[in-house]
Formats: C-alpha cells, structure tokens, sequence
C-alpha cells in the first residue's frame, strides 16, 4: 500500500513543528510515518524567526527569545540535540518612561496588574488620582459583573482607574502583541484576570497568587531563554533535520487552492505548478490566508478572515557605552501608548530592549546594542517613514529616553507588516468554532492565531495540529 501523504501549508515555526511531530517527533520516522511535503511561500523557512550579521553579531530580525516557563520550546530544542544552545536571560525587571522619567517597575505585578497597594505606593511618576483609585481597590473595590469574556481594558479601567490600566498594563499585556487592552480578550490572553474579576472584591487582592515571586535563584529555571546563534537558527537546525528524515520542503511556492476531491485521497493541494494530493492538510499560515484556502468549507472558516493582525517595525541601534546612561538595572523600557512627544503627537517607541543585557552573546565591552520597537494594531505611523526617517526620529526618542549624546554607530530597521494576531473579545468562541469547522472537513489548523501568540505556545500548536493528523490517518 502506498503511503498516506500530508501536506503542511507554510513554514513558520508552527508548520516546521507540525512536520516534525508528523515525521515521527523525538523518535523519528517509522513504518506508518506518512509522506509529509512542507510548503512555504517565502524564501526562507520560520516566518519572523530569522537572524543577519549586524555590528559583528548575529543578531535576530524579529523574536529574540522566548518564555521558558512553557515546556513546547525548550522540548523541541531539545528533541533537536540543542540543548546545550540555550541561553538564558542575564537580566530580569524593566522600567517605565512616565512623565519624563524612568522609573523602575516595582515587583508585586501580575502581569502589570499590582497585587497590592504597597506596589502601587512604589511606583514614582504615578498622579494621586492612581494611588487613590488603588486605595479604592483596597478598602471599596467597585463591583463588575463580567460574562463568558471582557476585556483586559474594561476589567483594570473599571477596578484601578485608567491610569493604571493605560500606564501599567497595556504596556506590558498590550505589548505582547502589538494590541489595545480595550480590545483584547482577558478571557483568551489574561485568563487570570478574568478569574479575579469574577471573584469580586479587591482585584489587587485577587491577583495576589498570580504574581512571580521575584526573579528566579540560583540554579532556578530562568524566565526566558534564547539560543547561541539566535532565534532564528532554529527553524534553519529544524528544516534541516525534517530534510533528513525525507520531509519534502518546497520553498518560494505559494499554496493557491485547496480542493476536497472524491477520491482515495482526500484533498488536492494547488500550487501555481504542481497538484500534490493529500489525505489530511495541516494549514499552518496566517489567519488570512487560512480563511483563503479553507473558508469556502464552512463560513466558521471563513470567520478566520475577520480576525486581524499588528505591525510592528524594530530598529537595531548600536551606540558607544560612554554614549548612553541605561537604568541600573532592567532588561529595558516600556513606553506606555499615547505618552506626548515634544513636537507634538506621541512617541513612536513603544519599548526598548536592551539586547546585550538579555543575552550575553550579543555583549561587547565597548558598545551597547539595543532595539527600539515601534507600531501598534492602531498605530502604523512607522508605514510613513522611510528607513532613515524611521531611524533618525527613533533616535531622537531614544536621546530623550537615555539621555544619549552621540550619534549610534550602527543602524538597522525592520519591518513586520503584520505577524501579530488580535485575541479580541470572543476569540476563543471564533476560534473554537473555526477549529471545529476544520475537524469536519478533516483539515487541522495551526499557528499563533489559535493557541496563543508567541514561540512556545506556536510549536505547541503545530505539534497538536500534527499528532491530530497522525490520528486521523490512524
Ligand atoms: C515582530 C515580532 C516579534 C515577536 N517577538 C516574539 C518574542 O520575542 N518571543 C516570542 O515567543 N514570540 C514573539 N513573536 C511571536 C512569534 O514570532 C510567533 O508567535 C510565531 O513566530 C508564529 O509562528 P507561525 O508559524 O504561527 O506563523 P508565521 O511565522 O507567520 O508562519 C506562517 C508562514 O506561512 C507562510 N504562508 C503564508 N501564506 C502562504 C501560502 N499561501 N502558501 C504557503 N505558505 C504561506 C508565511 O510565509 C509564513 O512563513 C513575535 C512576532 C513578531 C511579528
């Protein structure tokens, strides 16, 4: 009997995860394995894990790291033989820009949220107005009935005031994804939060249990990890070893149509040239182009196409260490939205990460290299500036940030147009609906749009999507 044969549609690190686990995961292929034929449409394999060569580095384009608290990614690294590449993170806490100042993020958050007032007290650069409304918290929390799902905006603004929630927390929970805390769903994104709304009374108290007990000891498993070479040498270890175990990789080739055929095969699988037929297809693509080449199975696929997704533009700085004053300590600086910039409007920046402090590969003793990140889903002023615009006024923003005197020494700008998906209020039941519309037609789906946004959560959903297809063909 011929074999079964499933086709991946694109290779970000969901896809490259979905065939590894379908070419046999850390065991490796075997006799059922089924042949797996990866299709990307970019030259190169990991979507936005990628590296360059930069001020004598090897410095990542898009992800640097990821959290090590989820299991999906350092399992991968290590099914890979990669163990030993992990780097861990050399710094922990961050500071915010409030008021013209940095200031130092107290511990006793939860994700941004302060777990007490005592936190809320440590915290400079706040107006009285925050320190009353968390006062209020404390003593007279307000009551909020909140159904199946809220968002992380409504909770916080309603519990601790709009200051807190737009100077604290949508930094940092916005951050992630390049998404508005009004917008975003505390159900799918802050699960915690929803619990400690539900449970009424003091959010702060509440949200006591969920804090992390301060940066991690000796010997303790670190917050985030990295790898040696970058982030972007894993897809690049991980291709080549699916190439090994005779996983068929097709780059620079656009998957067109996906068609349901009645035959022993269950699907035709179009490319501009070639017809590859497939019994079961793991779409591993942005919720876009999922929505593209499955919708017109079931109008819950075709909701897929609703869902949007954030810019966002990073530009590289090296600068002489004698040049810039960094905080103390910290691995960098959020910049909380809509933060007024002296010719008018709000700053660009949204965070700045300072690269050599987070991983010590990226250290040199006589310069520092740090990032600036700029774009929001509702801010792409970046898309207006050139490159040299883009860098010369981030520059400004960071001489204002750092109190930097000097010009950098090095530059380098890119630009994700989009790769951040939008977990609005009521994405679980879209998603939900959608995973279940796919089940049917026999497709699986995978990638950040489902199961979480970022690396860990990216491979896990490529591995489920590709044990899912495993147990089909079963
Ligand atoms: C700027 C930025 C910074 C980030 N920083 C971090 C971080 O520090 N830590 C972290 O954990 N996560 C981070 N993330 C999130 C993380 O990068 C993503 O969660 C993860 O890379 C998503 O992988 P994916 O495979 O789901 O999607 P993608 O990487 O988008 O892969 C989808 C692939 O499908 C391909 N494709 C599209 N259409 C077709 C078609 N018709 N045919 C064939 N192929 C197609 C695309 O070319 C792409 O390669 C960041 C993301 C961005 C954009």
């Amino acid at each position: 009997m011929s074999r079964y044969s499933v086709v991946v549609v694109g290779g970000g690190i969901s896809g490259l995860a979905a065939a590894w686990e379908l070419s046999g995961g850390a065991d490796g292929p075997h006799d059922a394995t089924p042949r797996v034929e990866l299709i990307e449409s970019g030259e190169r394999l990991g979507g936005s894990l990628a590296t360059t060569t930069f001020a004598d580095r090897t410095v990542d384009l898009g992800p640097d790291g990821f959290l090590a608290r989820r299991p999906e990614a350092t399992a991968l690294v290590g099914e890979l033989g990669w163990a030993d590449r992990l780097e861990p993170i050399g710094a922990s806490g961050a500071s915010l820009w409030l008021r013209g100042a940095l200031h130092e993020i107290p511990s006793g958050l939860a994700l941004g949220v302060p777990t007490s007032y005592d936190a809320v007290a440590a915290m400079r650069g706040l107006s009285w107005r925050a320190r009353v409304a968390a006062r209020r918290d404390q003593f007279l929390p307000r009551r909020l009935e909140v159904g199946e799902d809220a968002s992380i905006g409504a909770i916080v603004r309603r519990k601790l005031g709009a200051e807190l929630a737009y100077q604290f927390v949508e930094p940092m929970v916005g951050g992630i994804q390049a998404g508005r805390i009004d917008d975003l769903s505390a159900k799918s994104i802050f699960p915690l939060l929803l619990e400690a709304a539900r449970r009424g009374g003091s959010l702060m108290k509440a949200m006591r249990p969920v804090a992390p007990a301060g940066s991690p000891g000796p010997g303790a498993t670190p917050l985030f990890y990295s790898l040696l070479d970058g982030m972007g040498s894993l897809p690049v270890e991980l291709a080549r070893q699916l190439v090994q175990r005779g996983v068929v990789i097709r780059r620079s080739t656009s998957v067109t149509a996906l068609r349901r055929v009645e035959s022993t095969h269950r699907f035709e699988v179009d490319t501009d040239t070639t017809t590859t037929p497939a019994n079961v297809v793991v779409v591993a693509t942005p919720a876009g182009v999922a929505a593209r080449l499955t919708g017109s199975f079931d109008p819950d696929l075709a909701a897929l196409g609703t869902i949007p997704s954030a810019g966002a533009a990073m530009v590289t700085l090296v600068f002489s260490r004698a040049a810039l004053r960094l905080p103390e300590h910290g691995t960098g600086v959020l910049v909380p939205l809509a933060t007024p910039w002296r010719a008018g409007g709000s700053m660009l920046v949204t965070a700045l990460t300072f690269l050599d402090r987070k991983w010590a590969h990226l250290h040199r003793d006589e310069d520092v290299i740090l990032r600036a990140h700029v774009g929001r889903i509702d801010d792409r002023r970046f898309e207006e500036f050139d490159d040299d615009a883009l860098v010369a006024r981030v520059v400004e923003e960071v001489r204002l940030i750092l109190a930097s005197t000097g010009d950098p020494l090095a530059t380098m700008v890119q630009r994700w147009p989009e790769g951040l998906p939008q977990y609005y209020v009521g994405h679980d039941r879209l998603v939900g609906a959608a995973k279940a519309a796919a089940s049917r037609a026999g497709i699986e789906l995978a990638g950040s749009t489902y199961d979480g946004v970022g690396i860990p959560a990216s491979i896990g959903s490529g591995r489920r999507a590709g044990a899912s297809a495993l147990a089909r063909l079963a």
